[in-house]
């Protein structure tokens, strides 16, 4: 039996090398077979968020770059986070490669997108370290669906290339929630509302929480509610992609 499966993985290895996967994006370069992500000119195709954005929560706004300001929701109701870095907007490419990641079974793509993510952090933020990175949780039911947490491996990518010690299961999702999307503002609210809990010492901590895309913002504001209850100085919010409001 086992030499059975040994030869099995000698001849899946192979067939991989003859046939290498080809890019989830464009369908028409073949990846490395042994690290696959996206090619290269999917790679140069994918267009960094540019300024003028929220200096807290990194809408996008129209403009001239350089005049970024204070959006409308983080000046009435600021957030318990300190900030967002996102690497792009949930548009175009970038919105098609999370989609092959989440649901296209291209787990793969938690490094190439998880290696930009961690660029746009170390250019972005202050050398001051984070103590730890914690990522956005499922609840057991998704991660039986989906097989794994989409977060946890972006925020495992971000940990080893920024160096940083990672509290997997620092926050907890204890009850099943609905999808956010097509719910109105309290309605989303409503449905996480004590859907998190926290597992870990946050006291004086200053924490970078990673999620793969920031919509409303009602989750990253109720995870870093409850990191700072808990008693973290400091909460920054990382995601590959920042919805602009009116998509
Ligand atoms: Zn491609
Ligand atoms: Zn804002």
């Amino acid at each position: 039996m086992k030499l059975f499966t040994h030869l099995k993985e000698e001849v899946l290895g192979f067939i991989t090398l003859l046939f290498p996967p080809l890019c989830p994006l464009c369908r028409n370069h073949n990846l490395d077979s042994f690290q696959p992500g996206l090619c290269d000119s999917c790679l140069a195709e994918l267009k960094p968020l540019s300024s003028p954005f929220c200096t807290i929560c990194s809408l996008p706004f129209e403009g001239p770059p350089g005049s970024d300001h204070l959006c409308e929701s983080c000046l009435k109701n600021p957030p318990p986070f300190s900030g967002v870095t996102a690497y792009g907007i949930y548009t175009g490419l970038l919105r098609e490669a999370i989609h092959h990641y989440k649901y296209e079974e291209a787990f793969y793509l938690h490094r190439p997108l998880g290696r930009l993510l961690a660029e746009t952090v170390a250019k972005r933020l202050s050398p001051e370290p984070f103590d730890f990175i914690v990522p956005v949780p499922l609840h057991l039911n998704k991660l039986r669906e989906r097989t794994f947490n989409q977060s946890l491996l972006l925020a495992r990518t971000l940990a080893k290339t920024l160096q940083l010690p990672i509290e997997a299961q620092g926050l907890e999702r204890t009850r099943p929630t609905l999808s956010q999307q097509g719910l109105k503002s309290e309605e989303r609210k409503r449905n996480l509302k004590g859907a998190f809990s926290l597992n870990t010492e946050v006291k004086n901590r200053r924490i970078l929480l990673v999620d793969d895309v920031l919509t409303t913002g009602t989750t990253a504001r109720e995870c870093s509610r409850i990191l700072r209850k808990g008693g973290a100085r400091e909460v920054h919010v990382a995601v590959l992609a920042r919805a602009a409001k009116y998509l």
